[in-house]
């Protein structure tokens, strides 16, 4: 996915995989994941170090995906890293084409902002990492490139509207 004038086609370089990287998670994604990984709850996600739970944007606690280390930096533990017919290093999801790829993960290179007051959306284009090769036209800023609303599957659209009730839930809390 990509905005209407940019050209996106992802390198599989990986790097938007490994590092400092924080792929936040909702309430479905880890129910999701629990599945595809033959949990009983989501909550072993947990027990089981592959989801922590941590304050991210306002301080408020969320999960993520813990990325353990390894020898060459901490990674995502469902990247793949192999090599291609050319011999060239990329990274692979392994959970590329299955139900237990995190929304955030899914979107990407796109973004979402929501106005929880009037359930208005902006999006944007954002690098995944700073230098993300994927661009074939002009990159966006850090901070991101303003798009028009990109066409999404009504699956992906459930499950943005779902992701929005659980924004509400979790501003109620903080305030
Ligand atoms: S950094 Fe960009 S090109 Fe590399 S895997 Fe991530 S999205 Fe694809
Ligand atoms: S779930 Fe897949 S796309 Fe998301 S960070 Fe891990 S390897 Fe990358």
């Amino acid at each position: 996915m990509a905005g209407d004038t940019s050209i996106f086609n992802c390198t599989l370089c990986g790097e938007c995989c490994r590092g400092s990287q924080k792929v936040w998670l909702n309430p479905i994604d880890l129910e999701r994941l629990a599945r595809h990984l033959d949990l009983s709850d989501p909550d072993e996600l947990i027990d089981r170090r592959i989801v922590v739970v941590e304050a991210a944007e306002h301080g408020i606690r969320r999960p993520r995906l813990r990325f353990p280390p390894t020898p060459v930096g901490a990674a995502c533990r469902f990247l793949i890293n192999d090599l291609d017919e050319n011999g060239r290093l990329w990274g692979r999801c392994s959970l590329h084409g299955t139900e237990a790829k995190p929304l955030v993960c899914r979107l990407a290179p796109l973004s979402r902002q929501i106005d929880l007051t009037n359930g208005s959306e902006e999006w944007k284009e954002v690098p995944p990492v700073v230098g993300c090769p994927g661009w074939e036209t002009e990159s966006p800023p850090p901070e991101g490139r303003p798009v028009f609303p990109p066409v999404i599957d009504s699956g992906i659209r459930d499950d943005l509207m779902r992701e929005t009730t659980y924004f509400r839930l979790l501003s109620k809390e903080k305030d």
